[in-house]
């Protein structure tokens, strides 16, 4: 079977460094809050080019404590896509928010900026901008509406760690940029974990007191927060990491680069815009018979992934909020279309090479048909 995703073949190539770094965390006695975190902070803040970064449980925690940090809740409107994962919309509504999805752009599949400014209102007071599948979205544009309106904007770079737009990394454009360190982004721990970004000494001060319960000094306790911290063994996980990730992007973008040269014209391939460059967290291409592709390729023993299925406006857990079918009509169209290839670095040519003519074959088979 070639998976979508391998992170057995990854752990076997730095195996050895990171047994070394887990290790001293095992023997030093340190294991919540001490100084691989730290480290793993300081490091992770100058790779993105902001002032602070502040280590937490996941990026979902990281999403939300950038909202609380910012005392958004309830009364409030936060603008947000309806194209990306559940997380993104489910923190607005978790801190008592109201998310209010704007649809996406078919070429990027990121926040269309022009439809911004219409979804506005007196109770907007950020803006949550995705960076899906290892693109930026058009950061020029959005933090000139937010500048214009006086909105805050925090970035889910979830997916995006390392991309670029006008040279600039994803995660420092916004008051704060958000990551997560799930297994299956760009850069995982093995467990969870995730990281805000900020040069705003006020969010970084408060971001930090709040993700260990609201607590500075020890036993006193000045606001309600959470338990969401950055363990010592993710920390030194990631520092071994952290020096690959670079790399380990340039190999995605060459797989990338090489699916598309072999897959255009056949489906329609992911497009990078000039000046943004592309992690590829995701590689996916859009096709009319997607599931009969699907079911194709998982016969040939080619595993691929739906992102996403279903659009967040039309998710049970958001009838409340009204939306209804058509709404959001990209987001929509390109749910259905959509499907994700295997591509993580150490996929090989002979595999991608399978994977092609397989495509190529069952095209063929179906006859014209795209
Ligand atoms: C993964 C992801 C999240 C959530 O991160 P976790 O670490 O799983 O909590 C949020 N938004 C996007 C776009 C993601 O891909």
């Amino acid at each position: 079977m070639i998976p979508q995703l391998d992170l057995k073949a990854e752990y076997e190539s730095v195996k050895d460094e990171i047994q070394k770094s887990v290790h001293e965390v095992l023997e030093s006695g340190s294991y919540v809050l001490g100084n691989k975190g730290k480290q793993i902070e300081k490091l992770l803040s100058e790779y993105v080019g902001t002032s602070y970064g502040i280590g937490v449980a996941n990026g979902t925690d990281a999403l939300l404590l950038s909202l609380e940090a910012m005392s958004i809740g309830n009364g409030d409107e936060v603008i947000t896509p309806p194209f990306t994962f559940f997380a993104t919309a489910e923190v607005i509504a978790r801190v008592g928010a109201k998310p209010v999805f704007v649809d996406i752009d078919p070429i990027t599949y990121n926040m269309n900026p022009a439809l911004i400014e219409q979804a506005i209102t007196k109770k907007t007071k950020a803006i949550m901008v995705v960076h899906l599948f290892g693109q930026s979205a058009d950061m020029e544009k959005i933090m000139e509406i937010a500048k214009k309106y006086r909105l805050k904007v925090i970035e889910d770079a979830c997916q995006s760690i390392g991309a670029t737009f006008n040279g600039k990394k994803v995660g420092s454009f916004g008051d704060t940029g958000c990551f997560s360190f799930f297994p299956s982004k760009n850069l995982g721990t093995y467990g969870d974990g995730g990281m805000v970004v900020t040069s705003d000494k006020d969010l970084y001060e408060k971001i930090k007191v709040l993700r260990n319960h609201g607590s500075e000094k020890k036993y006193v306790h000045s606001d309600i927060g959470l338990n969401s911290r950055l363990d010592e063994i993710q920390a030194a996980i990631l520092e071994v990491k952290l020096k690959r990730l670079d790399d380990w992007n340039q190999k995605r973008r060459e797989i990338a680069n090489r699916y598309s040269e072999k897959l255009i014209g056949l489906v329609k391939t992911p497009i990078t815009v000039k000046n943004r460059e592309h992690v590829f967290n995701q590689y996916s291409i859009e096709t009319d018979n997607r599931d009969e592709l699907a079911s194709y390729l998982n016969h040939r023993k080619i595993a691929t992934g739906i992102y996403y299925p279903l659009p967040l406006h039309l998710q049970p857990a958001f009838h409340g909020l009204h939306y209804q079918k058509g709404d959001f009509p990209i987001a929509e169209k390109v749910s259905e279309k959509i499907l994700a290839l295997p591509l993580y670095p150490t996929l090989k040519e002979y595999e991608q090479d399978y994977v092609i003519s397989s495509i190529k074959e069952f095209k063929g088979d179906s006859n014209g048909i795209n």
